[in-house]
């Protein structure tokens, strides 16, 4: 759509900035050349050591091919780029699981205040109902103030349905009544809002451990998503996020919001190199259609774009 498209402009101009102008300056492949680039990638929070990783392996590889011209060079550094994402991998893909059997895919997005998991359900839930899919939301963030309404906001908007709690609910209660609902109206889908209160790990794997088990209770097989939402603009900060979330659930991929005006995307390998997360979705701003699957090649190549 033209708003993705924005976004991904919106992006490149932020994030690639750098290595576009990496690019113009490039004169030869020299130690200079390979300099710029470990401060280009360092900038963009691809972590230091993954930078002088990247430019060793890069240094290698133009000895071997002999890449001299820029667009040689410039083809080198995608490749290998793609390349160190792919292989911090575990093979798996960005698709979505979908329940096996005929019954409510649960998809549940995690993640600390303010990094955009209402914002991305209410963009996920226009995006499967423009494919056909029923879908079902429950705000299961009772903690945030104005959490609630912020999801019936969207579902409005989305034209889906919704449940919620009444009052200071449990969030357990909540997902109860979502699964419920989701079984018995024969849902495709249920996307379940979580609290992003980060006290302490052991808090918060109990709370999401309460979630699932209530969940699966009901339905034979676990939540098929646990998505973890991070802000892209708070680079090292987001993968501290990743770490804990990591460690108290079974996260299953990421999405990757505000990719829109910053400079700091690198913050994507970096996270996959050291958690091996595939990353699902990217959020490119704030309106219902900026949100996409991620591809690996797409963006790397964007960036030189
Ligand atoms: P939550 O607390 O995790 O549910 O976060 P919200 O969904 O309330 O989002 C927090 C703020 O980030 C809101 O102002 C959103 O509009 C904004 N936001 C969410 N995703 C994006 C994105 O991809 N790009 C930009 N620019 N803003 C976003």
């Amino acid at each position: 759509s033209t708003s993705y498209e924005t976004g991904l402009t919106k992006t490149r101009s932020s994030f690639s900035e750098k290595f576009q102008l990496l690019m113009a300056n490039f004169r030869a492949v020299d130690e200079n050349f390979f300099d710029e680039l470990e401060e280009t990638l360092i900038a963009a929070d691809v972590g230091f050591d993954m930078a002088l990783k990247i430019s060793d392996e890069l240094q290698d590889e133009v000895r071997l091919t002999n890449a001299k011209s820029k667009k040689e060079v410039q083809n080198t550094i995608i490749e290998k780029l793609v390349d160190v994402y792919d292989r911090a991998g575990n093979g798996e893909d960005n698709t979505m699981h979908f329940a096996q059997t005929v019954q409510p895919s649960i998809f549940l997005l995690v993640g600390v205040n303010g990094v955009g998991k209402t914002t991305t359900i209410g963009k996920m839930a226009d995006f499967y109902k423009k494919q056909g899919k029923k879908v079902l939301l429950a705000a299961a963030d009772t903690f945030r103030a104005g959490a609630t309404e912020q999801l019936v906001e969207w579902a409005k908007r989305d034209q889906v349905d919704i449940v919620t709690g009444k009052g200071s609910s449990d969030p357990a209660a909540v997902v109860f009544d979502g699964v419920k609902k989701a079984i018995d109206g024969d849902y495709d889908i249920l996307f379940v809002d979580t609290a992003g209160r980060l006290q302490n790990n052991e808090n918060l794997m109990r709370e999401l451990e309460k979630m699932k088990k209530i969940i699966t209770r009901q339905l034979p097989t676990a939540p098929q998503e646990v998505l973890l939402v991070l802000d892209a603009t708070t680079g090292q900060n987001a993968l501290q996020q990743a770490r804990l979330f990591k460690d108290s659930t079974d996260v299953t991929g990421l999405v990757l919001t505000k990719l829109d005006g910053t400079a700091k995307g690198g913050i994507v390998l970096a996270i996959r190199q050291e958690l091996h997360l595939p990353v699902k979705w990217v959020g490119l701003g704030e309106k219902v259609t900026d949100l996409a699957p991620f591809n690996a090649d797409q963006f790397v190549y964007g960036l030189f774009k």
